[in-house]
């Protein structure tokens, strides 16, 4: 097969896209789309700083490569949630700083036992009925905003991919959760002043894209999956939709833009189901819809109790 472009050997050929390309060609096609999404959702412009929530994994370090070949300020930041199955945390840490280095790339590290005194696991295991992959996703946002917020970072890129999106879409639909449709978006503005601006810029590629630019790239990441796979669910809606993919190609991507669309378009949500009231934390000072304590902060008030 030929590239599109310029007629040499293609080594991707994305039916979603009618578009076979070369290496040269896909590693200039990757940075252009993203760029485009970036500019069609005014995610940031260029004089913007941007924080990357970067885990080590194939995603969240392309995206880094890709803003900084685009020519962004753009920092990383890890959180050390303290997964120590086969030194999960460990070793994609170390992903983490090799890229930074071989880039002279700044990043920040937050260490959540060393600030907070317990791992993710370990927090998890003290409050019952909570699961280790929610009590992460909490920890992960929460710091998240925190340090783009402190940093004064325009706004904070993670590396969620269509393959990504579509799963929760299809999740979130199957159980008509209008709260979670209506906050499912590219872009979160920072509705307070302890909120960051949310961007994923990474929404129009699949996870088969985004993994063949990591590998074209000679980007190294952390193959596994968290040992505490989250992934069970999700995992198996991203199996269904490639399912669906097979059959018809594009469909993937048709199912999550026309999501979008119709929700830019007012067609989706009445806008009550947008607004939602914010306090604040009385003792981080991050938002909160819950009176009081944020669900973070009463996080660690459970190890207090036991
Ligand atoms: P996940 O929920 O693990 O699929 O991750 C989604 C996105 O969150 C990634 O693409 C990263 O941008 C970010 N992320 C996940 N884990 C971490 C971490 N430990 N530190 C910083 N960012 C992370
Ligand atoms: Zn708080």
């Amino acid at each position: 097969m030929k590239c599109k472009k310029c007629g040499a050997t293609a080594v991707i050929n994305m039916r979603q896209h009618k578009l076979a390309l070369c290496q040269d060609c896909y590693l200039e096609w990757v940075p252009e789309r993203v760029q485009r999404t970036i500019e069609k959702s005014h995610m940031f412009s260029p004089n913007e700083r941007v924080m990357v929530a970067v885990s080590g994994g194939k995603d969240s370090l392309s995206l880094w490569d890709i803003l900084l070949r685009l020519g962004y300020e753009a920092d990383g930041l890890y959180i050390k949630v303290g997964v120590l199955d086969g030194d999960y945390s460990e070793i994609s840490q170390r992903k983490v700083e090799q890229f930074a280095a071989a880039r002279g790339a700044h990043f920040d590290v937050v260490d959540l036992a060393a600030e907070c005194g317990l791992t993710v696991p370990q927090v998890a295991r003290l409050k019952r009925g909570r699961s280790i992959c929610s009590t992460c996703g909490l920890v992960k946002r929460h710091e998240m905003n925190r340090v783009a917020c402190d940093g004064d970072y325009a706004a904070l890129a993670t590396g969620h991919n269509l393959d990504d999106e579509a799963a929760v879409l299809f999740q979130n639909a199957l159980n008509w959760a209008t709260g979670y449709l209506a906050r499912q978006a590219p872009v979160l503005p920072a509705s307070h002043p302890r909120l960051a601006r949310k961007v994923k810029p990474l929404i129009r590629l699949y996870e088969r894209e985004m993994a063949a630019y990591a590998l074209l790239r000679g980007i190294d990441y952390i193959y596994q999956e968290c040992p505490y796979a989250k992934g069970a669910t999700t995992l198996f809606y991203k199996d269904l939709l490639n399912q669906l993919e097979e059959r018809s190609p594009g469909a993937k991507q048709r199912f999550y833009l026309s999501f979008l669309q119709a929700r830019r378009e007012g067609r989706l949500l009445p806008a009550a189901a947008r607004d939602v009231d914010l306090g604040e934390c009385t003792r981080c000072g991050q938002p909160t819809t819950a009176p009081g304590l944020c669900a973070f902060c009463r996080l660690w008030d459970t190890k207090k109790k036991h």
